[in-house]
């Protein structure tokens, strides 16, 4: 969700408080954003305290948090299709890598025997399939792979 913030001045006559401290905004400049009014000080991403008013013209908003975009896209941003499965992956949600793809660490397997792959084994990705060594080199051997369409 993109939502607007802009510095502008305080209009006059409106005694709102700043929705964060409760406290009235007597600076020269606040944010506007939600609708509300904020100090300069008082509008943080509520993940990493990084002061929205600096990071950029953009905040996001999500289940009542306020969050700077890094934060946003690692929370609720996607990182892609798993490659195995297709569905979407969170962004926050570990994954394997092999290439361009990316896959659930459930679904980063073998997808001939299903074995599943530990830190410092060899995988080897043909035709965009992820092959254990032995699948691999088997399909090497009886040229199943050559006649299969890249
Ligand atoms: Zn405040
Ligand atoms: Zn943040
Ligand atoms: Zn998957
Ligand atoms: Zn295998």
């Amino acid at each position: 969700v993109l939502l607007d913030r802009s510095i502008a001045q305080y209009p006059k006559g409106k005694q709102k408080g700043c929705a964060g401290c409760n406290r009235k905004i007597k600076d020269r400049y606040l944010l506007k954003a939600l609708d509300k009014y904020w100090h300069e000080d008082c509008l943080k991403c509520a993940c990493c305290d990084c002061r929205l008013g600096e990071v950029g013209s953009t905040l996001y908003t999500k289940a009542n948090l306020i969050l700077c975009r890094r934060d946003y896209l690692r929370l609720f941003g996607t990182t892609g299709n798993c490659a195995a499965c297709s569905k979407l992956i969170p962004a926050f949600e570990m994954v394997m890598r092999a290439r361009d793809n990316v896959y659930h660490l459930d679904c980063f397997a073998c997808q001939l025997c299903n074995q599943r792959f530990c830190v410092g084994d060899k995988f080897f990705l043909k035709n965009n399939m992820i092959l254990c060594q032995m699948d691999y080199e088997e399909g090497q051997l009886n040229g199943s792979f050559e006649t299969q369409v890249q």
